[in-house]
Parts: C-alpha cells; structure tokens; sequence
C-alpha cells in the first residue's frame, strides 16, 4: 500500500511536469544558439572554434535525448486506445533497440508467450518498454544480457519481466526511480526516463515492481490486466 501511495505522489509531479519539459530542451537550444553565435567571429582561434562546435553538437544531443524519453508520451494528439498483442509491441520495441544493445555488447533474449492482450495507446507503451530497457542497456557497460519474458498470471494479469545483469540498484536507490530528474549518468542521463514509464503504466491500469542486487542485475516486473482480444 505504502508502495502505491508513493507512486501516485510521483504521478502527481509527472503531470505538473509534463507543461516544463519544453523548458528543458530550451536550455541545450540556447546554449547551442550561443555558441553559434560566437562562431561567426572570424577572429576566434581555432582551438576554441573547435570547443564551441563540440559543445553545440553536445547540447543538440542532450535535446534530442530528452525529446525521445518524452515525445510520444507528450504529443498533443493522442491515438485511441485498443487491444495492443504484447508479443508485437515487445518485438517492435526490441527492434528499435537492437543497434543500442549491440553497441553495448548485450545479448538480447525473449520468451514471449502468443495470445496475450493489453488495452492502451501503442505509442506510449512503446515508450514504457523502451525507456526500460534503454536503462537496463545502459546499465551493462561492458556487457551481458537483456531477457525479455511474458505470462498470464493465474489472476488473469498480463506480467512482462524485463531484466539486466547490470550494474544493480539499492534499496535507496529503486526508492528514487521516477522522480523527476533523479539520474546516476550526469550529462548522459536526463531522469525522465523512469518518470515517463510509471504514468503510462498508471495510465494503463498496471503497477512496476523492482527487485535487484548491486552488481548483479534488476528484474523490472510490469502488471497490467489482460485485455480480452475482442
Ligand atoms: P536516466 O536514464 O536519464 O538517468 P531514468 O529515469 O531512465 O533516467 O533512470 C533514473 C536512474 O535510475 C538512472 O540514472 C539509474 O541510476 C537508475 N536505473 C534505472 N534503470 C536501471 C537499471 N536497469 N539498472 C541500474 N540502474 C538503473
Ligand atoms: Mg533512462
């Protein structure tokens, strides 16, 4: 119950939040402006001509991150929901990421049962399991593997656990998961990541449980009620 408590206060910031995202791709769009501008100076030595174009295409990246954590889950024109099939949307996700795991050197496993429904927009639950396994990728630097598996429980839920032998979280740690801006990865991480995947699923009507050990690896366990394919 604590748990749950917890996590609708998060939600809660997540949609006062949701109007100030742009603010922050604003910030690496003015710094990049800046920095173009004093480009234009003809007289700049060569050394710091090649500092500010670093630093602009840096700041364009950092956007362009923090849009793709966040852009389908903030685009003004939602699509319906509908029965999504599990399996597709959880192959369609780990084709996306296949070239990220492989610059990773992850192994990317899946055992996905057929048959299995949830009701959603598509387009955010993509998101959800991107920004998921994104981390989890992200989380073996030098290596390992991502497993991918989904049930039915015996109480009808759809169950999709998603798991790293990476770097691990503490307790204190997995209590942080979903605020905004919590981030271990400084300039690489944005910390909306996390934010974005605990309102869809509330959204969804399902629920994320975390388990996981320093240096060994985390299991994210996703719960949504199963949707019959009518
Ligand atoms: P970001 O990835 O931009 O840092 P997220 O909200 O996606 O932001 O994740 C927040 C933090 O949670 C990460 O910085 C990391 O410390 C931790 N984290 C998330 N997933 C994992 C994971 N699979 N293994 C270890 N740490 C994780
Ligand atoms: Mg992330």
């Amino acid at each position: 119950l604590q748990n749950a408590v917890m996590k609708s206060e998060k939600i809660e910031v997540v949609s006062h939040l949701a109007a100030s995202v742009s603010h922050e791709v604003r910030n690496p769009l003015t710094v990049t402006r800046g920095f173009l501008q004093m480009l234009k100076d003809p007289s700049i030595p060569e050394e710091k001509r090649q500092f500010y174009l670093d630093t602009a295409i840096d700041e364009l990246d950092r956007a362009e991150v923090i849009i793709k954590e966040y852009l389908r889950f903030s685009k003004p024109h939602h699509d319906l929901a509908s029965n999504l099939t599990v399996k597709y949307e959880i192959e369609k996700a780990l084709e996306l990421l296949q070239p990220y795991a492989n610059h990773f050197s992850v192994k990317v496993k899946h055992q996905l049962e057929d048959g299995l429904f949830v009701n959603g927009e598509a387009s955010k639950f993509q998101q959800c399991l991107l920004n998921i396994m994104k981390n989890c990728i992200e989380a073996m630097p030098n290596g390992g593997e991502l497993l991918i598996e989904s049930h039915r429980s015996s109480e009808d839920k759809v169950i999709i656990l998603i798991k790293d032998t990476g770097i691990g979280m503490s307790a204190r740690e997995i209590a942080k998961l979903g605020e905004p801006y919590y981030s271990t990865k400084k300039e690489k991480g944005t910390g909306l990541g996390m934010m974005v995947v605990f309102n869809i699923l509330n959204e969804m009507g399902g629920s994320l449980d975390i388990s996981s050990k320093v240096q060994r690896g985390t299991v994210f366990s996703l719960t949504l009620p199963h949707s019959r394919n009518s």
